[in-house]
């Protein structure tokens, strides 16, 4: 079950929210263009600010709201409603509360990104290599901020438990996002327990590179998420072959299905089971990998996403010449060849 974050907001948060909007919607020209996508809450406002509105407006919303604060959704409320429409991630995140078009778009990755381009193994393990940790054991990942909705004290219960039955090597690696007065807190927690543990790699550095070969090398990706948007790192380590062992929480269990390119669990003793059965199984672990790369290759690519948004831009706009809509068509349909 996913629970909602205790906070408060006080009128001096919303006075600086409010004129931090007020201060970019100067800088920007919107009335140049024919459509606006609004990017999660943060500049959710600013649509408050723009005097006369030319254009339709969409927000763009990728985090999970469907359970909201009941002190900060009534603050950003009239503001979203002001918007001609609104996409989510998943048609489970659907606002009843919001009166206008709702679209939903899974997020997707870029096959070509530094993150995500194909790696030979030997590559990947020289990357690993570089960074001083060792490749003797089988490797266990899980990247992520260090945030406490991504559990990375859990990660830290479940591989202690996996140790007691197969020797294995840990890395959590995430930066902490500059907006989460949290994060450095958490870390240092994960810091001091991780001291107990053998074999843990704690890293921070923002590295593509090192993460794609991470995804790659490791046996199994955990993701222990006790909430989430969609999880993109979910989909990054399914796209490199390797079996995801995940929460179900958020858009975990629209990527991992179950027994077929990785384990949704309930919870830690689960989380290690599955771990230790993939470390020691080989052959599932090939399979699932297989199957792992399929379902993002059907779902969860950049082309896809390109089509499902022109399809909305058309649709307000008719901007769309009909032979570049064809063509996203067409690629859409190839990946499902
Ligand atoms: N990420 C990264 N390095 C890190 C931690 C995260 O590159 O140290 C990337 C990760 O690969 C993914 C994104 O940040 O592309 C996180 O997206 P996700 O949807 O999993 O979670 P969010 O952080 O948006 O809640």
């Amino acid at each position: 079950m996913e629970s909602i974050p205790k906070i408060s907001i006080t009128d001096r948060d919303k006075k600086i929210y409010l004129d931090e909007l007020e201060r970019n919607a100067i800088m920007y020209h919107f009335r140049e263009h024919d459509l606006i996508f609004i990017h999660d809450p943060q500049p959710l406002g600013l649509i408050k600010f723009v005097k006369k509105k030319r254009q339709p407006w969409i927000w763009r919303c990728h985090i999970e709201i469907k359970n909201t604060n009941k002190k900060v959704w009534p603050f950003l409320h009239p503001f979203a409603r002001q918007y001609d429409g609104a996409v989510f991630s998943m048609p489970k995140y659907k606002k009843r509360d919001l009166d206008m078009d709702q679209f939903f778009i899974a997020p997707s990755i870029d096959p070509l990104s530094l993150k995500n381009r194909h790696l030979s193994e030997n590559q990947s393990k020289k990357i690993i290599l570089k960074e001083g940790i060792q490749l003797d054991k089988p490797l266990i990942t899980q990247v992520s901020r260090f945030d406490k909705w991504k559990n990375p004290l859990g990660v830290l219960q479940i591989f202690k438990s996996i140790k007691e039955r197969v020797d294995a090597r840990l890395v959590l690696i995430g930066d902490m996002a500059s907006d989460d007065p949290e994060g450095p807190r958490i870390f240092n927690k994960v810091v001091r327990q991780a001291e107990r543990i053998k074999d843990v790699h704690i890293m921070t550095q923002k590295d593509d590179l090192l993460v794609n070969a991470l995804q790659r090398t490791s046996h199994v990706v955990l993701q222990n998420s006790i909430r989430e948007g969609f999880g993109l790192t979910v989909t990054e380590a399914l796209w490199k072959e390797t079996p995801v062992v995940g929460t179900k929480v958020g858009g975990i269990p629209l990527q991992i299905i179950h027994k077929k390119n990785g384990a949704l669990v309930n919870n830690a003793r689960e989380a290690a089971d599955w771990c230790v059965k993939l470390i020691k199984d080989d052959k599932l672990r090939l399979r699932m990998g297989h199957e792992a790369k399929e379902h993002v290759r059907k779902n969860f690519l950049v082309t896809r996403q390109l089509y499902d948004y022109m399809n909305i831009i058309d649709n307000y706009t008719s901007t769309v010449a009909d032979d570049v809509m064809k063509a996203a068509k067409y690629l859409k349909r190839l990946l499902l060849k």
